[in-house]
Formats: structure tokens, C-alpha cells, sequence
């Protein structure tokens, strides 16, 4: 069998391109797109060109920016936005292939080995899409080319922004060997210590390590990214149309009587939070959106989901937006029959380890670092004790028919 083409393509600054789309006059002066614009501690998430060139950093607090920048201009987020275009640019890939698979909202993978034939090789289809992309759309992509997905990903990371990087088996070595090895898919922030410690510091040194002394280091683990630098994977690129493995996580109940007022319903969204947290740290997933379905006695249902800063399988975390949905979204004073609350778009931790550290700035890391600690620390008693043995605080001796749960039910809608 021949060789694979498959690429990789970025949108560059995903987020402030957008923006700047949106609002043109932004091109013209330095702006960031940050969590909570009203507060000294928000954090910047993405940056344009012009802020670039002050240094401005993503990840970094507002306060940090704009004492290295004073005129940056701050805008706030617009998710839905940012999954239309994603939408408008994997339309766009989907021309050229069946085989397209989204890694995140601004990444793409797409295998183009059976379209080659109809439109040109694998650099010919890069330049083409960057080209559309950049006229059609009013963004820039930069694309990695290669035979297989990992190297594909380090080509697009390689040049930026709107490039095209072809690294082929013959060139391979040259290229990709003298990249540190943290560039490689899958080395987060723990593998990359522990590599440092065995003084692995090139993707061509852990090419070159020893496969077994990598096991008994990392683990399995070890052996795939032993494969990884040496061109040795054969992941396939999933297609659009093809059903995700698990797509969402929910956990409804009917209560005994129905809930009125804050107080009964924040044991109702404590106790459904707390299952479906435990059950996406148990699968090691986290949740882009949260949906909260109300149903009044009438049977009346509405649904709302609202769309997260950065993923999270913290219960505490679904609870507090949960409750914040419904505080928004519903007449506090009216009885409530029936709660869902569903954890949507479904991210591995692998994903999402570099994306966190992003989002979250280094003080709210090690708030939520402890809170996944306790509630680690929860699961694992569960595991020991059953389900029953702990619930969120004030869940005992409640009225309304919780503590019992029925069984965990899987959805795959
Ligand atoms: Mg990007």
C-alpha cells in the first residue's frame, strides 16, 4: 500500500482573526480577546499581530498586558462565532475530502489520499485551501503536509501563520529530529518532565532512545511516541460523518415533588452535577458546553447549553453554571418537574492538557488542581464504598427523592 497524504490545518489566532473579521478597525490597533474584560485578573486568550509586537502573551493576565501595552484594546469573547467560522472553514475542507476530522475548533485533520487524482498533490491542495480560506474567508491557515498525522501537525506548527510544510518520508529525519520533543502530539506537561529527567530533550533523541527503557519510564506511552518520532503512525483520520464514540454525558431525574425556589433546585443540580462530573473523570473527558433541560408540571420543556471558557469535569463547575443557566433562563418561583443536565462536545484530557493551562492562568490552575484533587479523592471513595457512600454536601435527608440514584444511563445521541 502506498503512502498516506494527510494534512494538518491551523487557523492562525484563531479567536482575534475572527474578531478582527467582525470588527475591521480592530486590524489597525493592538487587541487581545480576554476571559472578563471588567477584571484586572482576566486572562488573555488570543492576540493580534499588532499585539504581538508589544509581546503581549496569551495566557497572560490583563494587568501583565497592559503595563507592556497600554492601548491594547480588549474584547470579549464570541463563541458562537468562533463555531460558525470553524464550521465555514471544515465546510470548506470537506470539498476536498470526506475524511475530515477537527481537533479542537481552529484544527483540522484531512486525509486527501483518494483526491489527489481530482486536485493535486498534497501541496497543491494546501496552497489551494490556504488560498480560499485566505480570499473566501478572511482568515489564514497554516498547513502541515506529511504521510502521517502527528508529522502533519508539527508541519503546520512549523511555519506560521498561512504557510504550507511538507515533511515526506525521504526528508523527515532532517526536519523533524532537531525539534524539541515537547512539538510532539501527546507530550503534555508531565511526560515532558519526566523526558527531561532521561535527558530526552529532541524528538530525534527519543527517536533513538532505547524502546524498552522508555516502557519502564512512561509506560505504554512510551512506546507510542517511540513510534511517533520515528514515522510510525498509522492513526487513521476519522470521517466527519462518522458517530463520535461517546458525544455526550447526562444525567436527568423526576423528582418526588417538584422543586421550587433556589434552594431546591441547587440540591437537584448538586446531586445530578455530581454523577455526571464522576462520570466523565471516570472515561477521562471533559465537557465544552453544558446543557440544562427544565420541565414544568405542564410538561412545558425548554432547553438551554452555554458554551465554556475553557473544558472542565469539575461537578463543582457544572453546578455553578448550571444553576447560573437556570437562574437566567427561568422563573425561580415556578415548580420544576423534571431536571437534565448534560455535559456536550466531549474533549479528551490529552486535548485539552495544553488548552488548560492557556485558559486558566496559573492561580485559577491551582484552584482547579485542588478541587480535581478532592473530587478524585471522592471517586475513588465511591469506587471503594458504592455510589451512596457520599453525595454533595446537604443531599442527606432531603424530600425530594435523591441520594438514590438510578443506575448511570449512556447517551449517545
Ligand atoms: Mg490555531
Amino acid at each position: 500500500m502506498g503512502d498516506r497524504t494527510i494534512l494538518h490545518c491551523d487557523c492562525n489566532g484563531f479567536y482575534a482573526s475572527v474578531e478582527c473579521i467582525l470588527r475591521p478597525e480592530l486590524k489597525n490597533v493592538p487587541m487581545a480577546v480576554c476571559g472578563d474584560p471588567d477584571s484586572r485578573h482576566g486572562i488573555i486568550l488570543a492576540k493580534n499581530e499588532l499585539a504581538k509586537r508589544c509581546h503581549v502573551q496569551t495566557a497572560e493576565t490583563i494587568w501583565q498586558a497592559k503595563r507592556k501595552c497600554p492601548e491594547l484594546t480588549l474584547v470579549p469573547p464570541h463563541h458562537e462565532q468562533y463555531q460558525k467560522y470553524s464550521r465555514i472553514v471544515n465546510l470548506i475542507y470537506q470539498q476536498y475530502t470526506d475524511l475530515v476530522e477537527p481537533f479542537g475548533i481552529d484544527e483540522s485533520w484531512l486525509d486527501i489520499t483518494g483526491s489527489e487524482k481530482l486536485f493535486g498533490d498534497g501541496r497543491t491542495i494546501a496552497d489551494t485551501l490556504r488560498r480560499r480560506i485566505r480570499e473566501e474567508v478572511g482568515l489564514t491557515i497554516s498547513v502541515g503536509v506529511s504521510f502521517n498525522k502527528v508529522f502533519a501537525k508539527l508541519g503546520s506548527d512549523y511555519k506560521k501563520p498561512d504557510a504550507t510544510t511538507v515533511i515526506d518520508r525521504e526528508h523527515f529525519r532532517g526536519l523533524v529530529w532537531k525539534l524539541p520533543v515537547s512539538d510532539l502530539l501527546f507530550v503534555g506537561k508531565s511526560v515532558g518532565t519526566e523526558l527531561q529527567k532521561m535527558a530526552i530533550t529532541t524528538i530525534g533523541e527519543l527517536a533513538a532512545a532505547d524502546r524498552d527503557w522508555l516502557v519502564r519510564r512512561l509506560g505504554k506511552i512510551g512506546e507510542t511516541l517511540h513510534d511517533y518520532a520515528n514515522g510510525l503512525d498509522n492513526s487513521p483520520v476519522r470521517s466527519i460523518y462518522e458517530e463520535r464514540e461517546v458525544k455526550s454525558v447526562g444525567n436527568g431525574m423526576t423528582f418526588k415533588r417538584n422543586l421550587v425556589g433556589l434552594e431546591d433546585i441547587r440540591l437537584g443540580v448538586l446531586s445530578l452535577t455530581d454523577q455526571v462530573g464522576a462520570r466523565l473523570r471516570r472515561r477521562g473527558v471533559q465537557c465544552l458546553t453544558v446543557q440544562v433541560t427544565i420541565r414544568d408540571p405542564n410538561f412545558k420543556t425548554i432547553s438551554r447549553q452555554r458554551t465554556l471558557e475553557s473544558p472542565t469535569s469539575l461537578a463543582k463547575e457544572l453546578a455553578e453554571i448550571s444553576l447560573d443557566i437556570i437562574q437566567h433562563e427561568w422563573d425561580l418561583r415556578k415548580p420544576i418537574r423534571m431536571l437534565t443536565i448534560t455535559a456536550n462536545n466531549l474533549v479528551t484530557a490529552e486535548e485539552t492538557g495544553e488548552q488548560m493551562t492557556l485558559f486558566n492562568g496559573e492561580s485559577r490552575l491551582r484552584k482547579k488542581e485542588k478541587q480535581e484533587k478532592l473530587e478524585a479523592a471522592l471517586d475513588s471513595i465511591r469506587g471503594k464504598y458504592g455510589k451512596e457512600a457520599i453525595g454533595a454536601a446537604g443531599i442527606l435527608g432531603n424530600d425530594i427523592g435523591i441520594g438514590f440514584l438510578p443506575e448511570d444511563k449512556e447517551e449517545n445521541s
